[in-house]
């Protein structure tokens, strides 16, 4: 009792609801499989998602009578704190206000299930509860799965599933993708980053009296600083409609090397004198944590074997910098689903057969960002006094200056002169400056 499909995906995350949906629309026949309850269930993000990124794979987005999403995002910046102050830099215009709006704050378990019903609508066959436990080969291509499933009632022999194309979205973890060989190892801990997360419901009034929001209106900030004991990566907090999500993340190896707990971490951040007057009185809806691939372009596995691609979290595509991901799952998602229909057309499986992926991933812009950014880990690991020395020392100084009625300014000058001298030195300044310069010329 072995099923066929023309496609399967083994993943139900955006990365794998968007290649199926291209694939099915084109009139194949595609199943996709998910290990959790629903698609969504084992998922966590931040989140904001992009209008963009989800218009292309549901045009019709805003003709839902409900929206998946929470808040559209309508102030985004970042808030840089120190042991006990804040510097607030966000930013709003026009263009945040603009119809329809740019970006949304959401929750996967409840966009991926809307997302897993737009595939269904397509013709995709979407099978919670279901872990592919393996790759199936033969002549040594990909010619299907070997789930956790039994293949009859009372039998010990796997279920197996059979296709010509394997599009693995599988996220972080990508065990498939190195089984399949397209990469040849596990991740290391300094490649990824561990962040934890809290959703905590405020009264809708309060939260839009906190963060100074009406209705309609929504606020995404990264953290960075005090937030993560100065050592490199960031938090973030996200309004939701009546709740805010909260999370503070790290590379593995960092939480390894100094012996941070992760809850403890975001404990931390919560008992911030900027942080903890917001979340007063709030109560903890959600609490997870989720791995983040950050091993850029020297991770990047091959993006197509025989019979498979690789989409997504799996191949590591995302930008923490610029907080992009799942829009680059779906876009993955949708180029691969492309490769696997003209494969289809071809009737030619092999890696070359499924090369149209593998260029058109070449010619976009997430493959030009993995390339330009491909010395950030390093780039952060060398300097460090990023996130240990500057974001005191704006708080420090900026709080000099806004303090110095009543004084002679030139004291004044001369004081935060003096502190930058002795905090970071003027060779480190330069230093510093040349360096990130160099990062992004
Ligand atoms: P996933 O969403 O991880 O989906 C993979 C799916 O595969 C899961 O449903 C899993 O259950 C299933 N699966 C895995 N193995 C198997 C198997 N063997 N058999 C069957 N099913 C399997 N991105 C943004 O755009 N905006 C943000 O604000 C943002 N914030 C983030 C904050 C955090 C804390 C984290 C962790 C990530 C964040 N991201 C954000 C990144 C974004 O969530 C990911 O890039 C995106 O979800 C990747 O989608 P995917 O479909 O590739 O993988």
């Amino acid at each position: 009792s072995e099923l066929s499909y023309e496609v399967i995906v083994v993943g139900g995350g955006p990365a794998g609801l968007a290649a199926a949906m291209t694939c099915a629309r084109e009139g194949l026949s595609v199943i996709v499989l998910e290990r959790g309850r629903f698609s969504g269930a084992k998922n966590l993000f931040g989140g904001v998602v992009y209008t963009e990124s989800v218009l292309s794979v549901v045009p019709d987005l805003f003709s839902e009578k409900r929206l998946p999403f929470e808040r559209p995002v309508t102030e985004e910046g970042w808030w840089i704190l120190s042991e006990d102050g804040v510097v607030r830099l966000t930013h709003t215009s026009r263009a945040h206000w603009e119809k329809p709006p740019r970006a949304f704050t959401a929750f996967r378990a409840r966009f991926d299930p809307w997302l897993a019903e737009k595939a269904r609508e397509a013709g995709v066959l979407v099978v919670p509860k279901v872990r592919v436990r393996d790759l199936l080969r033969e002549g040594g291509r990909i010619a299907g799965v070997v789930t956790d499933r039994p293949a009859d009632w009372g039998s010990e022999r796997p279920a197996v599933v059979r296709a010509p194309v394997t599009i693995l979205a599988e996220g972080v973890n990508r065990l498939l993708t190195v089984k399949a060989g397209l990469f040849p190892r596990d991740f290391q801990p300094e490649e990824v980053a561990l962040s934890v997360k809290e959703v905590i419901q405020l009264p809708k009034g309060a939260l839009e009296a906190r963060f100074g929001l009406s209705e309609g209106e929504g606020l995404a900030v990264e953290v960075l600083g005090e937030a993560t004991l100065g050592l490199p990566g960031s938090g973030f907090l996200y309004t939701n409609t009546t709740s805010i999500s909260l999370g503070v993340g790290l590379f593995l190896s960092d939480f390894a090397e100094k012996g941070i707990k992760p809850y403890e971490l975001l404990e931390h951040l919560k008992r911030h004198p900027a942080l903890a007057p917001l979340l007063e009185g709030g109560e903890t809806l959600e609490y997870g944590a989720h791995l983040i691939p950050e091993w850029g372009l020297e991770g990047l596995p091959q993006l197509c074997g025989d019979g498979v691609l690789a989409v997504g979290d799996a191949a590591g595509l995302v930008n923490p910098l610029f907080r992009e991901g799942t829009n680059l799952a779906l876009y993955s998602g949708i180029m691969a689903g492309r490769a696997a229909v003209a494969a289809h057309q071809k009737g030619d499986f092999s890696r070359k057969g499924l090369s149209l992926y593998e260029e058109a991933f070449r010619q976009s812009y997430i493959y030009r960002d993995l390339k330009y950014f491909r010395k950030l880990k390093k780039f952060l690991r060398e300097n460090r006094s990023l996130f240990d020395t500057y974001p005191g020392l704006l708080n420090q100084a900026l709080h000099l200056y806004l303090t110095a009625q009543g004084r002679a300014k030139e004291e004044v000058f001369l004081e935060i002169f003096t502190l930058v001298r002795r905090r970071r030195g003027i060779s480190g300044l330069l230093r510093d400056f040349t360096r990130t310069f160099r990062f992004f010329k």
